[in-house]
């Protein structure tokens, strides 16, 4: 029996593709593994952005020739499986699919009314439902479907279910992913003690949190590490929401010497000093919390049980670890106004985060938010009939107006924007000297994402190239680092500062002499000051190296070697 796991693309193009939405969701991994474990012939396929060449659908269905198809939906990407599946019934309509994930949980009557291509929903955790389900198929036992919890289907042409299966209870019985597959998104655990209306995680996981035992989740990033992946990203709702066992995971990946740098999501309510030192020392780079709004009001009206002093204790300390803390903000809540718009810029001023989201409040299926939708607008789930990824708050509440609620956005936006600089200005990091290595890499880091990474193309930060210097700096007065060389030597070579840049590159080189990059780096100087000779020696040390060969043909050109100039550039154009 061939079995693919698809992850269909999205409704709306994204602006920013963010690794959230890029990545396949971690549940496929498990299910995928529980199938591998039992010997089935499965395959994930990533199609988040197939929709960009849409002949390979058609193509890669009638290569791969599957039996059955599983589709990981979220609300955004359900027309995606939708018209996957129809293309995959066209090929052969004696394929079976299913549907699964968050978004197909809360709406199996709808999917099983409506689409004729749906055969099947698996209902919350998919794990041991989609392996029942697998076998009934394929001992073409229909009749025994009925008795699995956890799925859906039609039944007279009648959608149906059957009872709610048990959350699983040893997440370590669950075979390893990382065994099958390269993926950078885990969780230690599933479930969250939060309540938030907006959020669909309660009611999907559960409110009582399980765990992966510290072993399980640091034999996953073994595995996965020793496949060559270096950064990851823990997508739990609260990684801290039991701290001794975070520490557990910290405390393991320093004994096993994973050299990996990793973001995790935490609660402002759920983290201390000692569970920062522990992250910070295993390589975590940035934690997210769930701000929401500087208005308490609207915070009340979220249900996000957090108080301000909580807000500022926790950005504080994630700063001081260095660890970048990001925060989300929804807006366009209830009530929102000018006035509590002010309050959000107010905190973000003082809590002064080196990230932020800022998202529009939607209403999910599966929330708290959803159910008081449909009473007060007397809407049903015929509304997602519609071509639309989500409902915004504000287009079902005649208080707020569109405008309205994209001018606050663009406000918040710019407001973080502009006062960024003065963010970075004020950090304060511990005076700890068993963490000046890492202090060091956190500033070289965030020394880059002026430099050349996101906020590089952000216009409204001024003075850039300022922040960037002070940063690298600071980051070389903790610890020796090669990415603050090469970025303060590649500043100086853009100011024509030539003579700096030799120094600050050999510097770099004194404490990496195998670095390629401040190698060659060093070289471009050399020959900026006109220095053929020292420079072609450097070039000459990595002939495999497209760009050294290019120089060294650049270096002889200008000895007068027409000879080995072309023997190089002939080199060059063959590499
Ligand atoms: S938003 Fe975060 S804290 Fe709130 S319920 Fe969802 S996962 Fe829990």
């Amino acid at each position: 029996m061939k079995i693919l796991l698809i992850y269909p693309y999205f409704l709306n193009d994204r602006v920013y593709t963010i690794e959230d939405v890029r990545a396949v969701p971690l549940g496929v991994y498990y299910v995928a593994a529980v199938l591998k474990h039992n010997r089935y012939d499965v395959e994930i396929l990533n199609w988040h952005n197939i929709n960009s060449t849409p002949h390979r659908i058609r193509e890669t269905l009638a290569e791969k020739k599957p039996d059955m198809i599983g589709f990981s939906i979220l609300n955004a990407n359900r027309w995606g499986g939708i018209e996957i599946a129809r293309v995959a019934r066209q090929i052969n309509p004696r394929v079976k699919i299913v549907f699964g994930g968050i978004g197909a949980t809360y709406l199996w009557e709808h999917f099983l009314t409506h689409f004729q291509e749906v055969d099947f929903v698996a209902i919350g955790e998919g794990e041991h439902s989609f392996l029942k389900l697998v076998r009934c198929l394929e001992a073409n036992r229909p009749a025994a479907i009925e008795k699995i919890n956890g799925v859906a289907f039609r039944k007279n042409g009648q959608p149906v279910r059957t009872a709610t299966a048990e959350p699983i209870g040893q997440l370590d019985d669950l075979p390893n992913p990382a065994q099958y597959f390269d993926y950078q998104h885990l969780a230690l655990t599933r479930g969250c003690g939060g309540n938030c209306n907006f959020c669909g995680s309660p009611r999907f996981w559960g409110r009582q949190v399980r765990f992966h035992s510290a072993d399980y989740f640091v034999d996953q990033l073994e595995r996965l590490s020793q496949k060559g992946i270096q950064l990851f990203y823990f997508s739990d709702d609260t990684f801290t929401a039991n701290k001794r066992r975070a520490i557990e995971v910290c405390r393991k990946i320093i004994e096993k010497k994973l050299d990996i740098t990793w973001n995790a999501i935490s609660r402002v309510d759920h983290v201390s000093e000692h569970v920062l030192y522990w992250m910070r020392k295993a390589g975590c780079i940035q934690i997210s919390y769930g701000v929401e709004s500087g208005s308490e009001k609207i915070r009340k009206y979220l249900f996000k049980n957090i108080s301000s002093e909580k807000i500022h204790a926790a950005f504080s300390l994630t700063q001081k670890y260095g660890i970048m803390a990001r925060a989300y903000f929804i807006y366009g809540a209830p009530q929102e106004s000018r006035q509590t718009i002010q309050e959000t810029i107010d905190l973000i001023n003082t809590i002064k985060p080196l990230a932020a989201i800022f998202y529009i409040l939607d209403i999910f299926p599966g929330t708290a938010l959803y159910e008081d939708f449909k009473q007060r607008l007397k809407a049903t789930d015929d509304i997602w009939l519609n071509r639309i990824e989500d409902i915004m708050y504000f287009e079902t509440d005649p208080a707020l107006t569109r405008e309205m609620i994209l001018a606050f956005g663009q406000k918040l936006r710019s407001n973080f924007f502009e006062n960024l600089p003065g963010f970075v200005e004020a950090i304060e990091l511990i005076d700890d000297e068993d963490l000046y290595s890492r202090h060091s890499s956190f500033l070289a880091r965030l020394a880059m994402t002026f430099d050349h990474g996101d906020y590089s193309a952000v216009d409204v930060i001024e003075q850039k190239d300022r922040l960037v210097e002070k940063l690298y700096r600071q980051s070389l007065n903790y610890y020796p680092n090669a990415e603050a060389c090469l970025g303060l030597g590649i500043l100086y070579q853009k100011r024509g500062a030539q003579q700096d840049a030799v120094d600050i590159l050999s510097r770099g080189l004194s404490h990496f002499p195998n670095d390629v990059r401040l190698n060659i780096c060093l070289g471009v100087s050399l020959m900026n000051l006109a220095d053929y000779d020292q420079a072609l020696a450097r070039f000459l040390e990595f002939p495999a190296e497209k760009d050294a060969v290019h120089f060294a043909a650049r270096c002889y050109e200008a000895l007068g070697d027409h000879q080995n100039a072309a023997l190089f550039m002939d080199k060059y154009n063959t590499m």
